[in-house]
């Protein structure tokens, strides 16, 4: 990053006082300046000079804009002190100035979440919905939940959606989905700029975990992560040094969908032996099934006995309370998914594998079979100096990730809207 002067920025007429107005190079350097404060900071301007690489003056501009836009505070820490004794005078993101909502739209489940701009969560509900309701049961939903959470007119500054689906981002319509019947071709984005009356950023689930990572990285940690979603279906997203791919008409990802047994079950896709089929609730039962005729799994026989669904959390808990039977499955779902994992591994070649979504069942223990599994299906050259860890966020990633991007959007078009003409 390099900005020769501090003349990217546009100064009154007599050429003396800042006006928050930049040009195009200058905005795009506040934004690089933004980012290295909400990833490093707090921070003193020499640290960040250090960093950022522009020279004192540009930099001076800069931080000077985003302080007047109210994007970033500086203010007195006790430390670090500088070597006059002095305490340091550190930057950060202005984080409670404004919020954003975030909303996850999962089959089963609703999530909303008020957020600042540094991405924390101020206030969240969750609720169990049925997934053969129809679009509006859905807002209506969401319309109550956040009257609840004491959301108003003016009170949030963007809203950010994750769904799974065929999904037109674009303009940030569902097209479709196979887990709910009922929502075709519903106009997302419209419905809730109509609610909420700020702009709504809609993407899937699957991207927007990943941007959830990338977010809430490690300091300056980049690479090219492979995070790997298990909420319904199973999906993956490359984030590539702080882009996700995203395939032509953003359907990639599906890696339930991909063939591990030409001879193996119908999916709910229509093909055999996709991923999702061994992974799925009605494998799961099958499993149950199988082993209850051999006279094992008999914590789960009188379930099947009152012909009841099995509900894998329920094979999960088991599991992880010492449940043999139960880990024996478990430890079946694992093996399938170091498949599909590895798999992707030797295709892309990722420096860390990232686990999101419904992850609460993998302690330590279940993680070091998954990287065994995986280990088993890499090649040696795609194995080393593999991290594969799982998520901070779990259930919430896709959640926080739609959080962020309305975050990012907001922060965006703020800077982009003093362009000069
Ligand atoms: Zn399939």
């Amino acid at each position: 990053m390099n900005a020769t002067s501090e003349s990217i920025f546009r100064t009154n007429s007599s050429g003396q006082a800042f006006t928050p107005t930049v040009n195009y190079l200058g905005a795009v350097n506040a934004l690089a300046v933004m980012e290295i404060i909400r990833i490093l900071g707090p921070i003193s301007r020499a640290d960040l000079a250090r960093r950022s690489q522009f020279k004192p003056a540009a930099l001076t501009g800069l931080v000077r804009y985003l302080i007047e836009e109210g994007l970033v505070i500086e203010g007195s820490e006790r430390r670090p002190v500088t070597s006059s004794g002095r305490p340091a005078r550190l930057l950060r993101v202005n984080s409670g100035s404004r919020t954003v909502l975030g909303i996850d739209i999962e089959p089963d489940h609703l999530r909303i979440a008020v957020a600042d701009l540094s991405g924390a969560i101020l206030n969240y509900r969750q609720t169990v919905c049925d997934r053969q309701q129809d679009p509006e049961a859905t807002f209506r939903l969401i319309d109550s939940l956040s009257r609840e959470m004491g959301i108003k007119p003016g009170s949030i500054v963007g809203v950010g959606v994750s769904c799974a689906g065929f999904l037109d981002e674009q303009n940030g319509v569902l097209l479709g989905s196979t887990n709910l019947p009922k929502w075709q071709n519903v106009p997302v984005r419209q419905n809730l700029e109509n609610l909420f009356g700020v702009p709504v950023q809609v993407g899937r689930s699957i991207h927007q975990a990943a941007w959830a990572e990338h977010w809430f990285r490690d300091k300056t940690e980049y690479g090219k992560v492979l995070t790997v979603t298990l909420r319904t279906g199973v999906g993956f997203a490359l984030l590539d040094n702080g882009t996700v791919y995203q395939g032509h008409d953003h359907y990639d990802g599906e890696l339930g969908h991909t063939l591990i047994d030409i001879n193996g079950s119908l999916c709910e896709c229509g093909r055999r032996g996709c991923l999702e089929t061994f992974l799925s609730p009605a494998s799961i039962t099958r499993r149950v099934k199988t082993l209850v005729e051999k006279g094992k799994a008999g914590g789960l026989k009188p379930l099947l006995a009152a012909g009841l669904e099995i509900d894998p959390e329920l094979v999960y808990r088991m599991a992880r309370d010492g449940d043999v039977d139960c880990l024996s499955i478990v430890n079946d779902l694992i093996h399938y998914l170091g498949f599909g994992i590895g798999n992707l591994v030797n295709l892309l070649n990722p420096s860390s594998v990232v686990l999101c979504g419904a992850i609460e069942i993998v302690n330590e223990e279940l993680l070091e079979t998954l990287r065994t599994e995986i280990q088993k299906q890499c090649l040696p050259q795609s194995w080393r100096g593999l991290t594969v860890r799982l998520s901070k966020h779990a259930e919430r990633s896709a959640l926080l990730g739609a959080a962020v991007r309305a975050t990012q959007y907001y922060v965006n078009s703020v800077v982009q809207s003093d362009i000069a003409a």
